[in-house]
């Protein structure tokens, strides 16, 4: 399978580089030359199929050309050894948890994946260390860091807004150690993603060093994401739920997750329609009501992972439905919180129905209290476990929340970080010279 820039200005690359260089040479990102389609029978018992199973054959469908089968299966079983439930929370409203991996959130699914894929590469090219570098705003860094700790010949430096992530996010990248390096940014999440933008770009560093990208930007980071969009629908068919009348709604960011599911639509998931739903930082709700795309800086919110002003996914949306307004209106809806309503859609969920949500997906679940039609069955997916945002939680529900073993663990190791300026020359001295 080739690769094509949402740019068009440069020339199509196979998977593997498309994954090595992460951004295209004209700073566009990659999207596959060709949406394969899943036949139809696939669906008939996909009921039966494991998380595994249906993974493997959607991963086989988009990089069988370009991974040996033996590998790709390898690859997604070591990258899905958790469960994805589908948990019911109230009339026709279903959570589909992603929070059950290493790190507590559904990037752990992009980046386990991506590291394995990359680590795959490398030794099969027998090339240096590879540097990826990852701007985060609480929930990346820990997933990329701790899917890629150990990987052999990659090195990666997660770069961080100081003060803008929580305690429990923040140690979950800056105390791992060996090929991990948590640069703390003086600046916001938009800064740190404007460095690792510029890094790319930039000729001199590119010839000294091998550079990545584990954003959502990289194809082997948000492609695997439909995977449990699929197991939604397995999940339903498992229930004997009606399945021609699905909404899903996924709190949004930067868009990678979202348009993973698109895409898994136009392989044939039958989904009726999604919902993108935002925080204060709407930029993508504005565009559904205006036609205009308006990035503007982040606002900081309660559901911080989504505090996105210039959503990088948002070309490949664009690019998926021919840059057409109405094309994309017709399949996707908005809807944007303020902190409040989050808190309130928060707290009531849990005195009502004793679920307890964590502030992204109270965003999700609101979306569908408010849109979801009669006979729609609605999906939310709950990006994040709500002890990662413990305090902000606790606060909400006047309550105290229990936090997993797997999450004290991390809180239990030393900080170390290296302090870092938003300005792009002190970030690329400081590259030149490690
Ligand atoms: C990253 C993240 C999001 C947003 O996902 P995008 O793919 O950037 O749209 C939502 N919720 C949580 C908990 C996240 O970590």
């Amino acid at each position: 399978m080739q690769y094509y820039s949402t740019n068009g200005n440069s020339p199509k690359v196979n998977l593997q580089e498309a994954v090595v260089h992460g951004l295209a040479s004209d700073k566009g990102l990659f999207m596959p030359e060709v949406i394969p389609t899943i036949p139809k029978a696939f669906f008939n018992n996909i009921a039966e199929m494991s998380l595994q199973d249906i993974a493997y054959v959607v991963a086989n469908t988009l990089f069988g050309q370009d991974i040996e089968s033996s590998t790709l299966k390898q690859i997604v079983n070591e990258t899905l050894n958790f469960d994805i439930p589908l948990v019911h929370v109230s009339e026709n409203k279903y959570s589909l948890e992603l929070f059950h991996g290493p790190t507590l959130a559904f990037k752990d699914v992009g980046a386990r994946f991506m590291a394995r894929l990359l680590g795959y590469f490398n030794k099969k090219q027998g090339k240096s260390i590879v540097n990826v570098l990852v701007a985060t705003s609480g929930d990346t860094g820990s997933a990329v860091a701790n899917g890629f700790l150990n990987v052999p010949g990659v090195r990666v430096f997660v770069l961080y807004p100081k003060g803008k992530v929580s305690k429990i996010q923040e140690a979950q990248f800056t105390t791992l150690g060996a090929n991990i390096t948590a640069l703390e940014v003086s600046g916001t999440f938009d800064d740190c993603q404007a460095l690792v933008k510029s890094a790319f770009m930039d000729k001199e560093l590119n010839e000294k060093m091998q550079l990545t990208s584990a954003n959502s930007i990289n194809v082997a980071r948000f492609l695997p994401q439909m995977f449990y969009y699929f197991y939604a629908y397995a999940q339903l068919a498992r229930m004997g739920k009606p399945l021609d009348n699905i909404v899903i709604s996924v709190p949004s960011g930067n868009f990678g997750n979202i348009t993973a599911g698109l895409i898994g639509k136009r392989m044939g998931l039958p989904i009726k329609r999604f919902i993108a739903a935002n925080n204060r930082n709407d930029i993508f709700f504005q565009y559904l009501k205006t036609g205009e795309y308006s990035p503007r800086p982040s606002i900081a919110t309660i559901a911080n992972a989504m505090d996105v002003g210039a959503p990088s996914n948002f070309d490949r949306i664009l690019d998926l439905y021919g840059h057409s307004h109405n094309a994309i209106a017709s399949e996707i809806s908005g809807c944007t919180y303020i902190d409040e309503e989050i808190a309130e859609t928060l707290k009531d969920t849990y005195n009502n129905t004793g679920y307890l949500l964590d502030p992204h997906g109270a965003i999700g679940y609101r979306s569908l209290m408010e849109n979801l039609k009669e006979n729609e069955i609605g999906v939310f997916l709950e990006t994040a476990h709500p002890a990662k945002f413990k305090d902000v939680v606790e606060e909400i529900i006047q309550n105290k929340i229990d936090i997993p073993v797997k999450l004290a663990e991390f809180m239990n190791g030393t900080k170390t970080t290296v302090k870092m300026s938003s300005a792009f020359p002190v970030f690329k001295k400081y590259l030149m010279n490690v």
